[in-house]
């Protein structure tokens, strides 16, 4: 079974209220989406080491809004998309995580970074949170540059706009946005990485379904909102991403996981106590963050056949298959 080793991570945000699926590499495993600037994408320089990266349909739809009279609309849009992707890559830093680039997409933006962010529920839940942060911060500096008349009244107004329309857009608690990358975080504490993905992305595609509902009674009474409609289907679509995602997410994580113990040198112990006969897939799928797993092994006559350590579990799921039921772990009599 082919274990990808290295740890990447990304995190990707929709523009507005409008935004849809961004689809470089979206479908493929972690590994695959963080290979560098892409042949559409075009390096137009970094900022404190991070490599900012322009996707050539971002410029060109720069390009239509300049040659429609629309350039400062134009210049908002990326300044404001730029550092909401900053404020993301800013708060990795602080967490000591390697931000590769930046990347600016005609529908969003996407940090990438060397780790797996979503493996770690307060590091994931932080970093996505500071995007919409940086974008209400940057609207409470306007506000008080328009105190002391600081900026233009005609470029104050849209600034505010851009960034409200970002951040309550990516607020919104739905996976691929921010706000859905919170909601995960919460879960994942609880019902671990897996199960808390399981249970986003069926809450994101109800709420997507809920949006689309809505904006088609909407269009049948006269009052069309295309903008919400469209963020909707960008949530169902990229729900469906997020979930196809988690597993190879998930096998990095476990074989990241025996390695807890060595970071930490202590850790809670989390007790699961299962049939001999169950596959250790459905073992590892309760395996939460920051806990040491220890596996009570019965039979069905509720003898106790044996422990398994967390890392008995996972390398014999990584060396023998997921179907293997746990039982075939002990390894003898103990
Ligand atoms: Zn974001």
């Amino acid at each position: 079974m082919p274990i990808p080793l290295s740890a990447e991570g990304y995190i990707r945000c929709a523009v507005g209220s409008g935004g849809c699926p961004s689809g470089e590499g979206a479908r493929q495993p972690p590994r695959a989406v963080v290979t560098g600037v892409g042949r559409l994408a075009m390096r137009i320089g970094s900022v404190a080491g991070v490599v900012i990266a322009v996707h050539e349909l971002f410029l060109l739809l720069l390009a239509v809004l300049v040659w429609l009279g629309r350039g400062l609309e134009a210049a908002m849009v990326f300044l404001v998309v730029l550092l909401h992707e900053l404020g993301h890559a800013l708060a990795a830093r602080t967490y000591g995580l390697r931000v590769r680039e930046v990347e600016l997409l005609p529908t969003g933006g996407v940090a990438r970074l060397d780790e797996l962010v979503e493996l770690d529920p307060a590091v994931e839940g932080s970093i996505a949170a500071a995007g919409p942060l940086t974008n209400l911060v940057l609207v409470g500096l306007a506000a008080l540059g328009a105190r002391y008349r600081l900026i233009p009244a005609e470029w104050l107004d849209r600034f505010i706009q851009v960034n409200l329309a970002l951040a309550v857009a990516n607020l919104v608690p739905a996976l691929p946005l921010d706000g859905g990358r919170m909601l995960r975080a919460r879960l994942s504490a609880r019902l671990g990485f897996r199960r808390a993905t399981e249970a986003a992305v069926r809450w994101s595609r109800w709420l997507a379904l809920l949006g689309l509902v809505a904006g088609a009674v909407g269009f049948y009474l006269g009052y069309m909102n295309a903008s919400g409609m469209l963020l909707a289907l960008f949530v169902y679509v990229g729900a469906g991403r997020e979930e196809a995602m988690a597993g190879y997410a998930f096998i990095r994580y476990l074989v990241r996981k025996p390695l807890e113990l060595g970071r930490h040198g202590c850790l809670v112990a989390h007790p699961l106590v299962t049939l001999d006969e169950v596959p250790v897939k459905e073992v590892v799928r309760h395996f939460v963050p920051r806990r040491y797993h220890l596996v009570v092994v019965l039979d069905r006559q509720g003898r106790l056949l044996g422990v398994a350590t967390e890392p008995e579990v996972i390398g014999g799921l990584l060396e023998r298959g997921l179907e293997t039921p746990v039982g075939d772990l002990l390894g003898g009599p103990r």
